[in-house]
């Protein structure tokens, strides 16, 4: 008798910058043995520290484009400057061995992958509140002033898009976390329904730092130009 193992599943993982998506999804491939990740293709320049194949594949403006024509990739998106995507065949070899296939990538792309595969888990993780958003995107300190505010700007727009994803999956204790996205792609069930008032809350929080960001650089400014006269 043939084996009858099923199909892995494709679990997408989108999330606010600074929600500590890479450490849940660190933690997945650790704590279980049935997942494994995509690494995806991206024509951004490597941070330090960052290894081609491990953390993405780092090519040219003309191999990316390469790629798209010849349907290498199940999805690509452009993020700030850049093009980032999922190779297809990493993904399809693995799910036909049943493993189920982590995509860790952006709204856009969350999106293509939905239209593609139906059956996708597409999961967001939140932090609880926006302030303890920017605690924790500031307080890493890997980023620059300008691009923390543009991730604030893009979490805005990220915002609009949350009704679109199956679960949302606050990320307040890491243990639980994990723990709950796994129980969400083993029996799709969990996560919170989108609270339309906890959107609301959160997204005038967000404008509010922000705001407060914007007057405190336009402060630094005028002090500076007082400095020179
Ligand atoms: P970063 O440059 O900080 O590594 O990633 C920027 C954004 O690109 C993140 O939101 C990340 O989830 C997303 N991303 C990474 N890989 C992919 C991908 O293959 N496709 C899409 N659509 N987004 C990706």
């Amino acid at each position: 008798m043939t084996e009858n193992k099923r199909d892995g599943k494709l679990v997408v993982i989108s999330g606010f910058s600074g929600v500590g998506k890479g450490t849940v999804v660190n933690r997945l491939l650790s704590d279980y043995d049935h997942y494994t990740l995509s690494v995806s293709m991206t024509t951004r320049k490597p941070r330090e520290g960052e290894v081609h194949g491990v953390n993405y594949y780092f090519v040219s403006n003309e191999e990316f484009e390469e790629m798209i024509r010849n349907g290498g990739l199940l999805e690509h998106a452009g993020y700030a400057d850049h093009y980032y995507g999922t190779p297809r065949s990493f993904v399809e070899e693995n799910m036909a061995k049943g493993k189920d296939v982590i995509l860790e990538i952006e709204v856009q792309g969350a999106m293509q992958i939905k239209k593609v595969f139906p059956d996708a888990v597409l999961i967001f993780i939140t932090t609880p509140s926006a302030g303890e958003m920017a605690k924790r995107l500031i307080g890493r300190k890997t980023e620059t002033e300008e691009q923390i505010d543009n991730r604030f700007k893009r979490a805005v727009e990220e915002i609009e898009h949350l009704e679109k994803y199956d679960y949302i999956v606050v990320n307040d204790d890491l243990d639980d976390c994990v723990r709950e996205i796994n129980g969400i792609v083993e029996t799709e069930e969990g996560g919170v329904s989108l609270d339309p008032k906890f959107k609301t809350r959160f997204l005038s929080e967000l404008l509010e730092i922000i705001d407060e960001r914007m007057q405190a650089a336009r402060a630094r400014l005028a002090a500076e130009r007082s400095h020179r006269k």
